[in-house]
């Protein structure tokens, strides 16, 4: 049978053990049990956000916690800065647009990330503003956002502070807290390997203020209802009882391991995927200054169609990689290292990587990319 390797930026592998937690018999969600698991859960995702914050789970995927975000703190008319240097910081501004919110889009050439100083000018042009969406790893991309930066610019100020977190969480460092973020969303299928379905919600003193206030349409992702439901150690409907089940075994791994280590682990998968892409006369898409840890977005050569790379890999080797989009469409290749990722699933996306462009014609000594990524792994 042929393997199944997923080295794509969500979903991303499930282990073993995550795996036989969500194959037990369901239980009844109003019920102890259930209550002791979700309390868990609560607890450890506060780990993982690194904050004392109320978290809120919903049943959607990540998506549906942007949406939470924006509809639960801004109304019809208010103003918002969203920046566009990618994807999901569209999505952004597509989703602020769709509830009446105002924005200022902060235009950013793709592959490189905002800088502080300029959400600092926007902010400074105009005091009524009340909200700052930015996006902790942009996933089309492959940048991280300096959001200790941000969050001191924007700290002094009335707005409140959104970080979709949704594929850094737990890859990348992001401290809730100490650099005060308002806001952080993050999901069940990319950092925290599980299946997708659900989505989290952090929300500040300063958010909840927001959140009581709104008077956008909210009803199935109204988080005063989840505020009020968790108060009970409850969800105001029938939850992803399985996935929050599960989630509790991620959890439990993610504190054992350590959220420090986790993250030299992944900084040391993304050195070892830059270095095999260089080794195989291959560029890097992301500006070096704000290279993501999170995933590789790596530049193929013109006569090499990415589209093409990614199928070979996928239908003929079982190994998926994510390919470029919109603009970037077949000139980008995303190899991810998020989640159940180790060093031999890189080493074996990279020589099926090396097996694919030799087929399609590309000049580089076989084996290079293997040898530049082990070095990394064995230094
Ligand atoms: C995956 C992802 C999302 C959410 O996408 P869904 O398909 O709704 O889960 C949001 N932001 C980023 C940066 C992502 O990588």
């Amino acid at each position: 049978m042929k393997r199944n390797l997923l080295l794509t930026p969500g979903p991303t592998q499930i282990p073993p053990e995550i795996c036989a937690a969500l194959g037990k018999p369901i239980i009844h969600h109003r019920t102890p049990q259930f209550q002791e698991n979700l309390k868990e859960a609560i607890e450890g995702l506060k780990y993982v956000f690194q904050t004392k914050n109320d978290i809120y789970i919903l049943t959607s995927s990540g998506t549906g916690g942007m949406e939470a975000a924006v509809s639960n703190l801004l109304s019809p008319g208010d103003k918002a800065i969203t920046v566009e240097g990618g994807k999901f910081g569209e999505r952004w501004t597509e989703i602020c647009q769709s509830y009446g919110v105002v924005t200022k889009v902060i235009q950013v050439p793709w592959g490189k990330a905002v800088q502080a100083s300029e959400i600092k000018k926007t902010l400074d042009a105009d005091k009524n503003i009340k909200a700052v969406f930015i996006t902790l790893a942009e996933t089309s991309t492959g940048i991280t956002t300096d959001v200790e930066a941000v969050a001191k610019v924007v700290n002094h100020t009335g707005a409140v502070l959104v970080v979709d977190a949704v594929s850094g969480l737990g890859v990348v460092d992001l401290k809730t807290d100490a650099w005060g973020v308002d806001v952080v969303v993050s999901a069940s299928h990319k950092g925290l390997m599980l299946p997708p379905g659900l989505a989290f919600v952090s929300a500040s003193e300063k958010a909840l203020k927001l959140i009581e206030t709104s008077k956008s349409p909210r009803y199935y992702f109204d988080l005063r209802k989840s505020r009020e439901a968790l108060a009970d150690v409850d969800t105001p409907f029938t939850p992803a009882i399985g996935i929050v089940i599960a989630l509790n075994e991620s959890l439990r791994r993610v504190k054992q391991e350590g959220l420090e280590n986790l993250f030299a682990y992944y900084a040391k998968l993304a050195q070892g995927t830059r270095e095999a892409a260089k080794a195989l006369g291959l560029s890097l898409f992301p500006d070096e200054s704000c290279i993501s840890n999170v995933l590789t977005a790596i530049s193929l050569p013109a006569a090499i169609d990415g589209g093409k790379v990614m199928k070979i890999m996928r239908d003929t080797h079982g190994i998926s990689v994510a390919g470029g989009q919109d603009t970037l469409k077949g000139k980008i290749i995303r190899i991810a290292h998020m989640g159940c990722v180790d060093e031999y699933d890189i080493l074996t996306g990279i020589s099926c990587l090396e097996k694919v462009l030799l087929k399609l014609g590309h000049k580089f000594t076989l084996g290079a990319g293997v040898a530049a990524a082990q070095k990394v792994f064995n230094s």
